[in-house]
């Protein structure tokens, strides 16, 4: 069946034929959110309302597979949904099943081709696949077909998993993507699409979320719950760790593809920043859990002061529990300008610093004269929070209490949160101390790991690696964040 990719002329932000080429996988560290449709109507208008609504998960390309069970339509671009996914575009995008990717990666892999869903014609049809989460073994599964011929066309670790599915040894198979998915290593959320059916999976350990959605006689698939909300459809469950969910013609079909683990490994970083507050993440409500971890850090950290504020946007539910506990009024301090994106979030640091002075901006009205309590989710280099406690002492305030609502982050993430090495993080080579001076604070706080782990019934089921260096999932030889090194011995499958 033909794939068509569509409207190329209709986007300006086509890459052009001269853009560089690099074969070599350098394993971009991808932030992404994806949703899925069967059964509706114009899938493609939901999954634009779907992704629009977890742009936050990716701002630097996206993209739509739709089928109508006989055709396959794709299209896909760098930048944001609105830019990207135009009316005339979703028109041409006919079919009542699809999937769709919101995606952001860093290090140095922002072309056309690592745009998600990756759609590929093998032998027995169309596949599409869009990931969210990060594979560790991807290195070595590439290799291996690399040796055996494969030809790559992306520098992502997802594309592993299409050259799997497209083996012979694993296409004539019966439970083909089960077999294909336990080979996999790491973190992953995927939904998988051929023109007759939508597939949804979650590694063993759960770290990124995926929740499964109703509508009419519809099923849907989201990375979160506020995009359930956002398209009228009714959440039902989460897809499980180890789940393979398929929707087709005959319904939803589950299987359990991989042996249960003794802990998941839920990524709480997910809770403390990534996710909106208005899902429901792991079973919690992300702005109910972040008002705890603010009460927690009054409690952890009480300090003297006249006012809170939120960095807007992500400080916000913490600083609401931060004033609530300490009975510290509340006022905003910071106001956000909505319409530049999230300023961290853009590819290169010359635009990172550029971007820092027109997010936010003080309100010296409110500081002006005052002990300042300053709430934030987290600090990663350290150099937005020092900005703007020097912009609250330009304004006017005459203390500068930081808060942080997770512990120091002193890691880098291999599953899927994009931090840098640990020398670029402040909190891996620094103490609190050290930190304080720097960004210039009078006192600074952080979370506690226990605070952090409260809200949770089993606090065994969350990764916190990336505060405190226990990866659950082994990560051997990966000192360099780009360097993916299983410790899983050779794959099964080739010996
Ligand atoms: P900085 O300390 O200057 O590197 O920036 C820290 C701020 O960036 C935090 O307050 C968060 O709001 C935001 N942030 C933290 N982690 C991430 C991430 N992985 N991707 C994008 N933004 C992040």
């Amino acid at each position: 069946m033909p794939c068509e990719p569509d409207g190329k002329q209709n986007n300006p932000k086509e890459p052009v034929q001269s853009e560089p080429i690099h074969l070599q996988s350098d394993h971009p560290k991808e932030e992404c959110g994806i949703f899925g449709v069967y059964g509706v109507e114009l899938a493609s208008g939901l999954i634009h309302r779907g992704l629009f609504s977890m742009q936050h998960r990716g701002q630097e390309g996206c993209g739509i597979v739709v089928s109508d069970g006989d055709r396959v339509r794709s299209h896909k671009g760098p930048g944001l949904v609105s830019e990207v996914l135009t009316e005339p575009t979703l028109l041409r995008l006919t079919g009542d099943r699809g999937i769709g990717h919101v995606r952001y990666s860093t290090t140095g892999s922002t072309r056309i081709q690592n745009v998600q869903p990756l759609v590929v014609e093998c032998v027995d049809g169309i596949w599409a696949v869009a990931h969210n989460g990060n594979l560790i073994n991807a290195d070595k599964l590439r290799r291996m077909y690399q040796d055996a011929g494969a030809i790559f066309q992306t520098s992502t670790d997802s594309e592993v998993l299409v050259h799997i599915l497209a083996d012979p040894m694993f296409r004539r198979r019966p439970q083909r993507v089960a077999r294909a998915l336990e080979e996999l290593r790491g973190a992953f959320s995927f939904l998988i699409m051929t023109k007759d059916c939508v597939m949804a999976a979650r590694d063993p350990h759960g770290f990124r979320p995926l929740s499964i959605g109703r509508l009419g006689d519809g099923y849907i698939f989201a990375s979160e719950t506020c995009a359930m909300a956002q398209t009228g459809a009714e959440y039902i469950r989460d897809v499980e760790p180890g789940e393979l969910v398929t929707v087709d013609e005959t319904g939803l079909h589950s299987s359990i593809f991989a042996d249960p683990v003794t802990n998941k490994a839920h990524c709480v970083f997910e809770m403390v920043y990534f996710a909106r507050p208005d899902s429901v993440v792991f079973g919690k409500n992300v702005h109910q859990v972040r008002m705890q971890y603010g009460s927690w850090l009054a409690k952890e950290h009480p300090v003297d002061a006249d006012i809170v504020i939120a960095v807007p946007d992500s400080g916000n539910s913490a600083a609401l529990g931060y004033s609530r506990e300490s009975g510290i009024p509340l006022d905003f301090g910071f106001i956000r300008n909505h319409y530049i994106g999230r300023t961290f979030i853009m590819p290169q640091a010359d635009k990172r610093a550029a971007g820092v002075d027109l997010k936010l901006a003080v309100v010296p009205e409110v500081v002006r004269g005052k002990r300042v309590i300053v709430v934030d989710d987290s600090i990663v280099r350290g150099t937005t929070v020092r900005h703007r406690v020097a912009w609250l002492r330009s304004a006017g305030a005459i203390e500068v209490h930081v808060r942080i609502s997770c512990p120091p982050v002193a890691h880098p993430c291999f599953y899927g949160i994009d931090f840098p090495t640990s020398e670029e993080l402040i909190a891996g080579g620094q103490s609190v101390e050290e930190i304080r001076k720097f960004i210039g604070a009078d006192t600074l706080g952080y979370l506690g790991e226990e605070g952090l782990l409260s809200p949770f019934g089993n606090p065994n089921d969350y990764c916190k690696a990336c505060f405190s260096g226990e990866y659950p999932l082994e990560v051997g030889g990966m000192g360099d964040k780009n360097r993916l090194e299983s410790l899983n011995p050779e794959l099964p499958f080739r010996q």
